[in-house]
């Protein structure tokens, strides 16, 4: 018998929302998940659906079924709000526009995002128009109660995001503008150069986020391991324990006063069998 304690920690997986959003959940509590992260729509389709008053009720009832809190949507593969090209920058912004609608809907916490891409731009270039995108959204995002997550990135292709002084680059010029946070994912951090693999790790790695972004503006975890080496810049997510970070680091993760308490969402790769292991592993190790 587990302590209530570690039972509470907000501990999930990105489940899936075939067949409508509620399923997320429901798939979540069979998994032992207390919080999870998923698509409101086709992540991979500019048109997403909108939500009706049927997917409100469902999604609602789901919530008290299940217990589940602190839900997190991760925003459409597609959208890049740091595109140098016009159209693709339009079409970011609408489709951005429409998922925090879809959030606010389903009262949604978190809205995660990955930050955007320069392509054939400059990163300085695209952290600015990145701001300037999100500065747009002043209005419609205190219309509700989602944050808007930056994810940390590996830096694999032009992504911006992968080192801190990028991510406090955003949150510095947006945090009077739009309620924005940060969600760390251990992979991308890792493949960006951050050493996290034990305790001192961890130390030394958040020391320097709250020297340069801040910890107050850490929200969540995406837990997953690395297929690539240290600094590689490559985003492949391995099983806990089966890549290069290794179990440790998950261990001291869960230990550490200023983690252990973030909601945390796993990705990796084999689905909802291993994400019931891998949720009651971490709960062990809050112990
Ligand atoms: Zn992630
Ligand atoms: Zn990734």
């Amino acid at each position: 018998m587990q302590k209530k304690s570690t039972q509470e920690l907000l501990i999930g997986a990105h489940t899936s929302s075939q067949g409508g959003a509620f399923n997320a959940l429901l798939e979540g509590k069979e998994i032992g998940a207390t919080t999870i992260q998923c698509f409101t729509a086709n992540q991979k389709r500019w048109e997403g659906k909108e939500i009706s008053e049927k997917d409100v009720e469902l999604w609602e009832e789901a919530l008290i079924k299940t217990g589940i809190q602190k839900v997190m949507s991760h925003d459409s593969y597609l959208i890049n709000l740091g595109s140098p090209n016009k159209e693709g920058l339009e079409k970011s912004k609408a489709a951005f526009k429409k998922e925090l609608l879809r959030c606010h809907k389903l009262k949604i916490s978190f809205l995660n995002f990955h930050p955007g891409a320069a392509l054939d731009s400059s990163e300085e270039e695209c952290l600015k128009t990145i701001v300037s995108a999100l500065s747009e959204m002043e209005t419609l995002a205190a219309k509700g109660p989602t944050k808007l997550l930056i994810e940390t990135t590996a830096g694999q292709g032009s992504t911006v995001g992968w080192k801190f002084e990028q991510i406090a680059y955003l949150t510095d010029k947006l945090h009077k503008i739009v309620p924005i946070g940060v969600c760390i994912d251990t992979c991308h951090i890792f493949s960006a150069g951050y050493d996290i693999r034990s305790r001192e790790g961890w130390n030394k790695t958040l020391k320097e986020f709250d020297k340069i972004i801040g910890l107050k503006y850490l929200y969540a975890l995406h837990v997953n391991d690395s297929m690539k080496p240290l600094g590689s810049k490559r985003d492949r997510h391995a099983p806990l324990g089966k890549g290069e970070i290794g179990i440790e680091s998950f261990k001291a993760m869960m230990q550490h006063p200023d983690l252990q308490k973030l909601p945390k969402y796993l990705e990796t790769p084999d689905g909802p069998p291993l994400w019931k292991k891998e949720i009651e592993m971490l709960r062990e190790f809050a112990t």
